[in-house]
């Protein structure tokens, strides 16, 4: 086993070294590396919780129950400005693992992605030859990085890392030593066993043993997960879990033991479903902080809270509302892409803190091998995301002169839908500070919002700011260009679109 010990000792010894050299030596030799567990959910929208991300609750805040997310906040940092890399799963869950930004990996839609329902003759352009294959064996990923420093990891639950039948697809091949019921579908067919059709490419594997009790999928992982932390904590190896639930993604099945609490008369039928399974979500993650304190590790373990992107208010029945922001999965409105996330490090965050500075999925990559004590200079030049050490720990400034960029030059959805939700199209982003600059490739149209007095996204600023207009849309075009992102291609010659331009 290797281990560095730099990053944990130097954030350590914020609260250790106020005593003797001696002293702090001595426990600097005692610190083991932190266990991790990513608890990831798919699709949870900003405010599908009873945690409140902002300072009003709101209607879908009072609506959810959360109790052990409310307990989790009380112990960790909470992240009010916290984005997925993408409007949608495959490239936030790639850009989580590798660090990069879906712009420079290529992989920028869902696997394998949608066929048009527009004729060619009728679409305004042509999408790119993206990375449809997704991550691949030969991906650098920080687990593999984790268990090349001795620690033990483990994937349960959604994968949706790679195409169906490559490498990818199995999260073995991406530096897990365990996996148990992910593969390569973005969606479970079935919340109850066996979870899909037999032969589905939908169906969840490896959960034969709950035929007899046929519990709901959230629980069944949660009992996968809860096995494998009681062997980790016999074998005295640091470990990292992550716990990527399929919930609350489609189909909308209610857990049945759980949703007779929210059938409301002001609710739909759809809502109160949807509910239910956020609530057993919620129901795993108080599960498994009850198992870290049996197993006496809750002290040394990091729980990471995200979802991969916003809620889905487009179809299947209109599950949640991401007000105050406007629409949700698959656009390019903040309801897209703003996240629930949460940072529980205990000795080391301050517990029940915030912290509002824009953070993205690419920084986990570097984050968690800094948490690990590993160095991530080798990484950085191949990289997007940050250490996010300096804002847990309050040592040292974080500075991202770059802001944060999307980049997304697919159209999400069939053509009846993009007719109700016009922010449902090819487009890139970036977020600076409290300004958030969109750009759409069909109409060249450049917006410009002030998020911190509209975060709903309803008044574009372009014409009263054109100066910062023009900032933000340099910054973006400059780093499209260096990392060479794919645009979608102009149907008249076949070329690739400009990057964005006022
Ligand atoms: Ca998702």
């Amino acid at each position: 086993m290797q281990f560095n010990k730099t990053g944990f000792t130097r954030s350590l010894g914020l609260l250790t070294c106020a005593g003797t050299l001696l002293a702090c030596t001595q426990k600097e030799l005692k610190t083991e590396p932190p266990n991790i567990i990513l608890f990831l959910v798919d699709d949870m929208g900003w405010t599908d919780t009873s945690v409140p991300f902002e300072k009003m609750m709101s209607d879908n805040n009072r609506y959810h129950k959360t109790p052990n997310m409310e307990n989790l906040a009380k112990q960790s940092v909470k992240f009010t400005n916290a984005y997925s890399a993408s409007p949608v799963c495959s490239p936030t869950r790639c850009s989580i693992l590798t660090g990069k930004n879906p712009a420079r990996s290529q992989i920028t839609n869902w696997i394998p992605g949608q066929s048009n329902d527009i004729p060619e003759s009728e679409q305004k352009l042509f999408i790119p030859d993206w990375n449809v294959n997704g991550l691949q064996s030969n991906s650098i990923t920080f687990p593999k990085v984790l268990q090349d420093h001795g620690y033990t990891t483990a994937h349960i639950g959604k994968a949706h890392f790679g195409l169906e039948g490559t490498s990818g697809a199995d999260p073995k091949q991406l530096g897990f030593d365990y996996n148990i019921a992910g593969h390569h579908a973005g969606q479970p067919g079935s919340y109850y066993y066996p979870y899909g059709k037999k032969g589905s490419h939908k169906k969840v594997p490896d959960l034969e043993e709950f035929a007899k009790d046929s519990l709901y999928l959230n629980q069944a992982l949660t009992v996968k997960a809860n096995q494998l932390l009681e062997q980790f904590s016999k074998e005295k190896k640091p470990f990292f879990l992550n716990l990527a639930h399929y919930a609350v993604h489609t189909p909308i099945q209610e857990n049945k033991q759980l949703v007779a609490q929210f059938i409301q008369k002001d609710k739909t039928e759809t809502q109160a479903k949807y509910a239910s399974m956020v609530a057993s979500m919620d129901n795993s993650l108080g599960s498994i902080m009850q198992k870290l304190e049996e197993l006496q590790i809750a002290d040394n373990t990091i729980i990471i809270f995200m979802s991969d992107n916003g809620g889905l208010v487009t179809h299947a029945g209109h599950p949640t509302s991401n007000a105050p922001l406007s629409d949700g999965k698959g656009t390019c409105r903040e309801g897209g892409i703003r996240v629930p996330m949460m940072i529980k490090w205990p000795g080391i965050v301050e517990a029940g803190s915030q912290c509002d500075e824009p953070v993205i999925s690419d920084d986990f990559f570097p984050t968690i091998l800094e948490m690990a004590g590993i160095s991530t200079k080798p990484y950085l030049k191949s990289i997007d995301g940050k250490d996010l050490g300096p804002l847990l720990t309050g040592n040292g400034n974080f500075k991202r002169p770059q802001g944060l960029c999307f980049h997304y030059p697919h159209y999400w959805a069939w053509k009846s839908l993009r007719d109700s939700y016009p922010s449902i199209k090819p487009f890139s982003a970036i977020r600076m500070g409290k300004w958030k600059l969109c750009y759409g490739y069909e109409d060249e149209k450049v917006e410009l919002f002030n998020l911190d007095e509209d975060i709903s996204e309803q008044n574009n600023l372009l014409l009263k700011e054109p100066e910062i207009a023009n900032r933000l849309c340099s910054q973006l075009r400059d780093y499209l260009n260096k990392v060479k992102a794919q645009t979608p291609l102009d149907r008249q010659n076949n070329k690739p679109l400009k990057y964005p331009h006022l």
